[in-house]
C-alpha cells in the first residue's frame, strides 16, 4: 500500500515521480487569473488564525460545511473564529473523494509543515500551531507568496477600480509582479437598469469623462483600459453564462443605451445587442494593446434567492449551466478573426461536456501567428480537480497540442490556494510517465521534461509577456 499524501503522491510511477521531481516541481509559478485581494498584499497583511486565511473567503469549503449539515452562523456568520474552525475540522474527514480533503492536507504540509490529518481530534493542536505560525512576519501574505514560488500573479479588477493598491505594491519594488486584470462584467451588464445606471455613475467620475452617449461611455470605458494598460495589466477577463453575438447597428445601440440612461427595462433582444456591442468593443482594445483576453463560460449563478438576498453573490449558490456555447463562439470569434482583430484567447468552459467542443474550437482560430494563440483553458472551478483536470489534458492533447498549453491558475480568492498548482502538475507528469511506462510515449526524458517545463512555466511565460 502506499502511503498518504507523500513525495509520490498522484505519481504512480518511478517516470513520473522524476518527471515531477527533477522538471515540474522546481518551475516557477506564474498565476495568471486569481481573485486574491490586492489590499492585502498591499499592506502585507498577517492572518491572526487559520479560520481567517482558509474560513472567511472560501465558498468551496463553506458548501461542504452546510452539505454536512453545518449551520451558517459557523460559515458566513457571527461564530467565533474557532467554533467555525472546529466545524470545518468535524467535516474535513467527510470531504475524502472531495478536492477539498487533498488541497487541505496538501496546505498544511506546504505551508505548515503539518502532517497530521485534520480532524475533531486534531483540530486544536492544528489550529494553534498553524495559526502561531500565521501570525509571524515569515507567513504575511507577501512571504506566502515567496514561499510557494510565485514569479507573476495577476488580481482581477473592475475597470472603475483605482488601482491604488497595486501602485502601491509597485512602488514598494516588491519582487513578486503583482498585476491588474480588467474585468468589466459589471460595465455589460444590463439585466438591472438601476445597478448598471449607478455604475455609469461611478464610471463617470472615476475616469473623469462626462456620460450623456454611448460614445462617452465607450470613451471612458477606454480611457480606464488604457490606464489599467500604464499599470502593467495585459490580460482581460469576461464571466459569462455565453457569448452575446448578436447583429446590430451603431444607431440600435445608442438608441439603447440613451434608454438605459432614462431608466427603461431592456427587452431581451436590446439586452443582448447591447452585450454583443460591448464585448466586440473591449475585445478590440485587447486587440490593439496586445492582451490576452480571457472568457469563463458557462456559470449558472446566485440559484438560491434566500441565500444571494442574505448574503449576496459568491458565497456557494452557483453550478454547471448547460449553455449552448459552440455556435455563438465561433460567430464571435470570427468577427474579430476576418478583420484580423483577433487577440490572444484563452476560453475556459464550466461544463466538462464542453471539453470537446473547446479542444476543437480554438484549432479554427489558430492560425500560425502565435504558437497556441487561442488556449483551451485550464480545468476551473468545479472541475478544478484530478478527474477535471485529467478530462481537460486529455480532450486538448487528442485534438490540439497538449505541449502549447499555458497551464494551471489557482483561479482563488485564497494565499493558501498555491499547491493546485503542484496538484496539476503531479496531475500532468503522471500522464506522461505512465504513457512512457506503456510504451506509448518514447523514453526521452530531456524532451518530455522539457515539455513538463513548458506547460508549467515557459509556455505562460512566453505567450503572457509580463
Ligand atoms: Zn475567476
Amino acid at each position: 500500500m502506499k502511503k498518504f499524501l507523500d513525495e509520490k503522491f498522484l505519481l504512480q510511477n518511478d517516470t513520473a515521480i522524476e518527471l515531477y521531481h527533477s522538471f515540474a516541481k522546481p518551475m516557477p509559478i506564474i498565476d495568471y487569473h486569481n481573485h486574491l485581494p490586492p489590499d492585502q498584499i498591499a499592506n502585507d497583511i498577517c492572518f491572526e488564525n487559520l479560520t481567517q486565511v482558509w474560513l472567511y473567503g472560501d465558498h468551496y469549503k463553506w458548501r461542504a460545511m452546510r452539505t454536512n449539515g453545518v449551520n451558517e452562523r459557523f460559515c458566513t456568520g457571527n461564530a467565533d473564529d474557532y467554533a467555525k474552525f472546529e466545524q470545518w475540522a468535524a467535516t474535513v474527514p467527510s470531504t475524502m473523494r472531495n478536492p477539498l480533503y487533498h488541497w487541505t492536507h496538501l496546505e498544511l504540509q506546504r505551508y505548515f509543515d503539518i502532517n497530521a490529518l485534520l480532524s475533531p481530534d486534531t483540530a486544536k493542536d492544528i489550529y494553534e500551531n498553524a495559526s502561531a505560525k500565521l501570525r509571524t512576519n515569515e507567513y504575511s501574505v507577501r512571504n506566502l507568496l515567496g514561499k510557494m514560488n510565485v514569479k507573476v500573479l495577476c488580481t482581477t479588477d473592475d475597470p472603475t477600480d483605482s488601482l491604488e493598491h497595486h501602485k502601491k505594491i509597485k512602488d514598494d519594488g516588491f519582487e513578486i509582479k503583482i498585476l491588474p486584470a480588467y474585468r468589466p462584467d459589471k460595465a455589460m451588464n444590463v439585466d438591472d437598469v438601476a445597478a448598471f445606471n449607478a455604475y455609469a455613475d461611478k464610471l463617470e467620475k472615476v475616469a473623469d469623462v462626462s456620460i450623456s452617449t454611448y460614445d462617452d461611455y465607450l470613451k471612458a470605458l477606454k480611457k480606464s483600459h488604457d490606464f489599467f494598460a500604464t499599470m502593467g495589466c495585459s490580460v482581460s477577463d469576461h464571466g459569462l453564462e455565453q457569448l452575446s453575438v448578436e447583429d446590430f447597428t451603431d444607431i440600435e445601440i445608442q438608441q439603447i443605451f440613451n434608454r438605459i440612461r432614462s431608466g427603461t427595462s431592456l427587452s431581451y433582444d436590446e439586452n443582448q445587442k447591447f452585450r454583443s456591442a460591448m464585448l466586440i468593443e473591449f475585445a478590440k482594445w485587447d486587440h490593439e494593446k496586445g492582451w490576452v483576453q480571457q472568457f469563463h463560460l458557462g456559470a449558472l449563478r446566485n440559484n438560491n434567492a434566500r441565500m444571494m438576498k442574505q448574503l449576496g453573490a459568491d458565497t456557494g449558490w452557483d453550478s454547471i449551466g448547460d449553455f449552448s456555447q459552440g455556435k455563438a463562439l465561433a460567430k464571435f470569434l470570427n468577427r474579430l478573426d476576418e478583420s484580423d482583430q483577433l487577440a490572444k484567447t484563452i476560453l475556459y468552459n464550466l461544463n466538462p461536456a464542453d471539453n470537446e467542443l473547446m479542444a476543437t474550437m480554438i484549432g479554427n482560430f489558430n492560425d500560425g501567428s502565435v504558437a497556441g494563440k487561442i488556449q483551451f483553458g485550464s480545468a476551473w472551478w468545479f472541475l478544478d480537480q484530478k478527474d477535471g483536470m485529467i478530462k481537460q489534458i486529455n480532450a486538448l492533447s487528442n485534438m490540439g497540442l497538449l505541449s502549447r498549453f499555458v497551464g494551471m491558475l489557482t483561479d482563488s480568492r485564497s494565499f493558501m490556494s498555491y499547491p493546485r498548482h503542484e496538484y496539476f502538475r503531479r496531475i500532468l507528469c503522471n500522464l506522461f510517465g505512465q504513457e512512457i511506462e506503456d510504451g506509448e510515449l518514447p523514453h526521452d526524458m530531456a524532451h518530455i521534461g522539457k515539455l513538463v517545463e513548458d506547460i508549467c512555466y515557459h509556455n505562460a511565460n512566453n505567450y503572457f509577456k509580463f
